[in-house]
């Protein structure tokens, strides 16, 4: 099974047909049918790494400022409290705690709904401990690996530019935010990982594209994954509003 890199955006992509959205439904339509779905959204930050176990997530609408519509949307996929239990199983007992009290926050159905409006695959989604440093969690992230054998799509969503002081209206990126993008971009293609996790060292312009890290890290969990020879295809490649970099990829 591959494994997805979203750049999640605006949660009204949920809602409002444009380039992304669409780049999301395509990329569902062009991968095999998972079985069941992890995600590691940017949303969900923890003490201690944490799956989700219920069987009946509810869809968390953890925003505000947003139209009604968008409130009213519902994400009623299952759980997959065998697959919560499997996750720990490859992490670790004592690392990964079950959750019965989160759900489905929006980096996690922003997406989905699009990719699989059908909501009929079950979702777990797994916590991004915040004591963790960013080599922790792509070492982490490569203990997942053997569920791409078993038909979980591994969905990793945030943003690689992702500064919400710094937004500007319209459809481009800032000098600073492209640049920045266009430098992860090619440190991916040249498979350069430890740089990628090491991104302080990439200069002035990662501490404005990362002010705090948490749209950054589930980067980490999908280049984790990348198998030594798998290609990697990038289906969509844009920074908008100033500071959001939308650049989204998939791995095999
Ligand atoms: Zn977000």
């Amino acid at each position: 099974m591959p494994v997805v890199f979203v750049g999640h955006g605006s949660p009204m992509n949920a809602i409002e047909d444009s380039e992304f959205s669409r780049a999301w439904i395509s990329v569902a339509h062009s991968l095999p049918q998972p079985k069941l779905i992890l995600s590691i959204s940017a949303h969900w930050e923890t003490e201690g790494v944490q799956a989700t176990a219920m069987p009946k997530p509810r869809t968390i609408h953890d925003f505000s400022g947003f139209p009604p519509e968008l409130f009213a949307v519902q994400y009623p996929a299952s759980g997959a409290p065998e697959l919560a239990q499997r996750v720990r199983g490859l992490l670790g007992a004592k690392v990964v705690t079950l959750d019965q009290a989160w759900g489905l926050d929006h980096g996690t159905w922003s997406v989905l709904v699009r990719m699989y409006p059908q909501a009929g695959i079950p979702v777990v989604q797994l916590s991004l401990d915040r004591q963790l440093k960013p080599a922790e969690h792509y070492k982490l992230a490569g203990q997942l690996a053997a569920l791409r054998a078993e038909g979980v799509l591994i969905l990793c969503s945030g943003n690689i530019v992702h500064n919400l002081r710094l937004l500007e209206w319209g459809d481009r990126g800032l000098d600073w935010a492209e640049a920045f993008d266009l430098k992860v971009k090619r440190l991916i293609e040249a498979r350069d990982h430890a740089a990628l996790v090491d991104y302080p060292k990439l200069g002035a312009d990662a501490l404005r594209a990362i002010p705090t890290n948490e749209h950054y890290l589930p980067l980490l969990y999908a280049l984790a994954l990348r198998g030594p020879a798998e290609p990697l295809q990038f289906f969509a490649e844009k920074v908008t509003l100033g500071a959001i970099s939308m650049r989204s990829f998939r791995v095999g």
